[in-house]
């Protein structure tokens, strides 16, 4: 990246750091929707292909509007390097595939994204890589887990969707006692509320199809840290191909340029949404960082700049009753995802946790009564108006 670009602050990051402007001196990212590059001579070709001279051969793995991306996020995130994927998903599946092979062993949280437990719980043992999950909060489970073969904790905090918060420095502090690396899922926070690197993890993974859009428009992930890790993430995505599009790279810088604003914005009306339902008669539970009902309310505080803005809430009554909200609401999406300025509602027993066995879902603490709210841009009125007439039908 442009190095002095470094000694910005996070807001200034967001909308510049990257950017290299080409032959035009356009003045907004150039988009470059193209498969492969030319090159002048075929010794030029041969030293692109090798390694020897830096500069794009084929967009699996080198594109220009990648790399702003790549660079932005990197800055962001305050990282030495990044690399985009296609998804969060397949960020999860480059980092587990480049960091670890037949006979390692992972230690991960039983409240993961609900794909990530299946790629780590189910698909990875077929290819010899075992996983033991813990509970989020539990740091001496986490201590306990660890084996001589243990290569990586993997871990994504606040967790979705009981937004449990895990003590990321004592974590990293046990781990690195042992030689593991630590993970970060850092999706819900985003580098404007949570920098899990500054804390000392070696690795930071991405759905920018969430807040890094933000706008519920592409899908993206990315993977950010140590040069000497996200080179072996490169070298499996250059292979494998699971690779960012250099559309969505672009839409997705487009979406970096309002983070802060978004996730402030977003963050504060989370916060009133969930002190409002936390006094509603039909609502039995609320988990929302920021209220000092949570459990680890102290914690969040010192290692989040806010909140965040998933809220979630168990109604007086099991799927039936869960199910009345959802189909009550009016203003708010029925949908599956988050982090878009458009609020969203979900019943994630039936559909982002749909898949795991019900063993999984009793352990991640996804109750048929739990609803989540991914808030959005719309005024609070509005959205409590919406849930009110969702509720009342219980
Ligand atoms: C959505 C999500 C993912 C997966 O990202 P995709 O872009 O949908 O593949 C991973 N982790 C978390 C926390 C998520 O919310």
């Amino acid at each position: 990246m442009n190095d002095h670009c470094r000694d910005y602050s996070l807001e200034t990051l967001a909308v510049r750091a990257g950017q290299e402007r080409s032959q035009f001196n356009e003045h907004s990212e150039a988009m470059y929707l193209t498969s492969s590059f030319v090159f002048d001579s075929a010794a030029q070709a041969a030293a692109r292909f090798s390694g020897e001279e830096e500069g794009n051969v084929y967009s699996r793995f080198t594109n220009p509007t990648v790399a702003v991306f790549q660079d932005r996020l990197a800055a962001l995130e305050g990282a030495e390097a990044c690399i985009a994927t296609a998804s969060g998903m397949s960020a999860i599946l480059s980092l587990v595939m480049a960091l670890c092979g037949n006979g390692d062993h992972i230690v991960a949280s039983t409240g993961l994204f609900g794909a990530t437990q299946q790629l780590l719980g189910n698909i990875m043992p077929r290819f010899g890589i075992q996983t033991t999950f813990v509970s989020q909060t539990d740091v001496a489970a986490w201590q306990a887990a660890l084996r001589p073969e243990t290569k990586l904790l993997f871990l994504e905090t606040p967790s979705n969707p009981l937004t449990e918060i895990a003590d990321i420095a004592a974590l990293v502090d046990i781990a690195h006692r042992q030689g593991v690396l630590v993970a970060v899922d850092n999706c819900f926070c985003t580098p404007v509320l949570q920098r899990p690197l500054d804390l000392g993890v070696d690795l930071v993974v991405h759905s920018a199809t969430k807040y890094l859009d933000g706008q519920g428009r592409v899908l993206g992930g990315a993977v950010a840290g140590a040069k000497q890790y996200t080179d072996e993430v490169f070298k499996f995505l250059r292979t494998a191909g699971p690779s960012l599009s250099p559309f969505n790279a672009w839409v997705l810088l487009k979406g970096l340029e309002t983070l802060q604003i978004r996730l402030q914005a977003q963050s504060a009306n989370a916060l009133r949404l969930a002190t409002w339902l936390e006094r509603h008669p039909r609502v039995s539970r609320v988990y929302y960082p920021s209220l000092p009902s949570h459990p680890q309310f102290e914690l969040a505080r010192r290692q989040q700049k806010s909140g965040g803005a998933i809220v979630s809430f168990t109604v007086e009554g099991a799927r039936a009753e869960a199910w009345k909200v959802v189909d009550g609401c009016r203003l708010l999406s029925i949908t599956a995802n988050l982090g878009d300025t458009k609020t969203t509602l979900t019943h994630p027993a039936s559909t982002t946790h749909g898949r795991i066995s019900p063993e999984q879902r009793a352990a991640a603490g996804v109750t048929e009564g739990l609803l989540r709210v991914a808030v959005g841009l719309e005024s609070v009125e509005d959205l409590q108006n919406d849930l009110e007439t969702g509720l009342s039908l219980i």
